[in-house]
Parts: structure tokens; C-alpha cells; sequence
């Protein structure tokens, strides 16, 4: 019987982010076009006859505890299930925290997948990603992975085929912004047209395999919000830019960029670039790296690798 896991956890960016109105209940309806980096978490998950929950990170400002994501998904599915006996959790991050890349998410998508194969649960994929809203809007998309369109608070989605190959390099600045500040600051009724990102145009250029068309419209309404505050967001955008990007963006409610680079070389150049830039403060994590289009395997009574 397998009594241990050891899981990717990975990370996603926004190739596009709108937002379409405030409802009622205070909730933002978004239209995002989700996309999974090459970027992960490393997660061990062990089976232990003592009951209860542990979990455990290498960061002292991720939480343990109740307070993580990870330790809500192990104990929904405990619960539901009544389960008697226990897991342990170490998460090693990677993905930067708090930074508009689901870092939380993803770790708790990776978890659901790993409660449902130590404990023989037998639950698809539809069904791990139904238990997941529960836990927050973007765990649903964290199961599923690869490119999608994500809509309503970001619980609807709609699978894309996957976007063509590129170079990535992502950039956090030392800043911290909370996602709730960033959508509260948003005005969307009184957002001039041109700042909305062209969604509808994007997915189209995800169909056609059209990297220049999904350049073209990279956009992020939050920018409108982060940007003008935080000045580094703009100064590692341009350093993208000076050297080679093809397009930059802010990712989710940020603070991380991301560039997309056609040529692998200018990549790696921006990589040095942002890794020297204001000795290595300007970004204190920088990485090179990809899109990562494998979906999620169907997850029934599965074994391996996650
Ligand atoms: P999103 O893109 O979904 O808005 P984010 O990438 O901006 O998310 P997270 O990395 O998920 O943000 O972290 C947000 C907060 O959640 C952190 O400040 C941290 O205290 C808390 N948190 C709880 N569990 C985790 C976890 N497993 N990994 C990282 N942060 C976690």
C-alpha cells in the first residue's frame, strides 16, 4: 500500500485578467486565461496511523496549521470521509508567496489529489476539482492545470488547447500587495474601454496556435491599480523589454511579472539582467523557465507521480 506521495505543486500566471463588474454579494467577476509555469511546490504526503493533521514549510511566514490552504484540502476530505487515520505534510516552496501566482491553491489542488490517492477515496478529477471551490476560486483550475479561460469569481472554466511553446522568465519584486487591497482599490465602472484586455481575442489566438496574436493581447486590468503604486513593477517591465521580451505583464493581482521571450537567448539575458538589476534588489526571485501544459491525470484509484 503506497503510505507516501511526493507531488508537484504547480504554479500559474494570467495571460489575461478582466474584470467585469462588482456583484452584489462583493464578489469580482473575472474573465482570466489561465495559464500553468514550469514553476512548482514540492509537496511529501505520508499516511500515518496517529490521527490528526500535521503540516510543515520552509518558510517561517507560510503558516502551519489551520492557516494553510494545505492543511484546509487534507481537512475537508478527512471530514467528509471521516477518516481516522492522519496525514503529514511538508511543502517545500518555490513559487513565490503571496504574488498572484495561486501558490496556496496550487499546494491545496495538490493535496486533494494526494488525499484521494493515499486513502483510496476513488474521487475523478470533476470530483476533486468540486471539493476544491470550497477552499478558494482558483483550486478548481489548479487540479485541472494547462491552458483554460476561467470565468465567473473564477470557478467556471473552459479548457484551451495549449499555448504554444516560448521562454518565461518570472520576476517578483520586494513588495508585498494583498489581493483583497488590489480589487478593493478597482474601479470598474470607471475604467476607460481600452484598459479592459481583449479575452475573447486571446482565446482565439490560444485556438489558432498564434503566439504573436496571444502577445499582442497580454493584459491585466489590476495593472491599473499596481502599477501606478509600485514603481518596480513598471522598472522590471522595461528591463524585460530592454532586453528582448516580446511582451511583459503583471500576473493575477501581483506583484510578479512575467515576460514572454521567442528567442530562448534574450531570455536568459533579461534572467541576468533582472538577477543583477539594483544588486539583485530590484527582484530577490527570478526565474527562468515555461509554460507547463500537461493536464492533470485523471486521478481514479491512480498511483505515481501527481
Ligand atoms: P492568488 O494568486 O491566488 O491570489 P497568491 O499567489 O497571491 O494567490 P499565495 O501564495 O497563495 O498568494 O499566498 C497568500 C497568503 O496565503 C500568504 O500570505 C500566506 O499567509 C497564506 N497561505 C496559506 N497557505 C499557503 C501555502 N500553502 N502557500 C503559500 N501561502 C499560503
Amino acid at each position: 500500500m503506497t503510505d507516501r506521495l511526493e507531488l508537484r505543486a504547480y504554479g500559474k500566471i494570467n495571460l489575461g485578467l478582466d474584470v467585469v463588474r462588482k456583484r452584489e454579494d462583493g464578489y469580482h467577476e473575472v474573465r482570466m486565461i489561465m495559464q500553468t509555469v514550469n514553476l512548482y511546490d514540492r509537496i511529501t504526503m505520508e499516511r500515518v496511523q496517529e490521527a490528526g493533521i500535521r503540516t510543515e514549510t520552509n518558510l517561517s511566514y507560510v503558516p502551519d496549521g489551520e492557516g494553510n490552504l494545505a492543511y484546509r484540502a487534507a481537512k475537508l476530505l478527512m471530514e467528509e470521509y471521516g477518516l481516522t487515520d492522519g496525514v503529514n505534510i511538508k511543502i517545500r516552496k518555490f513559487i513565490p508567496v503571496a504574488a498572484g501566482m495561486a501558490g496556496g491553491s496550487t499546494d491545496a489542488a495538490a493535496v486533494l489529489v494526494g488525499m484521494n490517492r493515499l486513502f483510496r477515496l476513488g474521487l475523478s478529477k470533476r470530483e476533486l476539482m468540486e471539493r476544491g471551490v470550497k477552499l478558494g476560486a482558483d483550486v478548481p483550475y489548479c487540479i485541472l492545470r494547462g491552458t483554460a479561460l476561467s470565468e465567473g469569481i473564477g470557478e467556471i472554466l473552459t479548457e484551451l488547447p495549449p499555448a504554444p511553446k516560448c521562454s518565461l522568465v518570472l520576476a517578483k519584486p520586494q513588495i508585498s500587495v494583498s489581493t483583497k487591497a488590489v480589487y478593493g482599490k478597482l474601479r470598474v465602472s470607471e475604467l476607460s474601454p481600452t484598459k479592459h484586455p481583449d479575452i475573447d481575442g486571446m482565446v482565439e489566438a490560444i485556438r489558432r496556435k498564434d503566439l504573436d496574436g496571444i502577445i499582442s493581447r497580454l493584459g491585466n486590468v489590476l495593472e491599473t491599480v499596481t502599477v501606478p503604486e509600485h514603481p518596480e513593477i513598471a522598472a522590471i517591465k522595461e528591463l524585460m523589454l530592454e532586453n528582448g521580451a516580446d511582451g511583459t505583464l503583471m500576473s493575477g493581482s501581483g506583484p510578479t511579472v512575467f515576460g514572454i521571450f521567442k528567442a530562448p537567448e534574450s531570455a536568459g539575458k533579461a534572467y541576468r539582467a533582472l538577477k543583477a538589476a539594483q544588486d539583485g534588489r530590484l527582484a530577490r526571485q527570478v526565474y527562468l523557465t515555461g509554460f507547463f501544459n500537461a493536464r492533470q491525470p485523471e486521478t481514479k484509484n491512480q498511483e505515481g507521480e501527481g
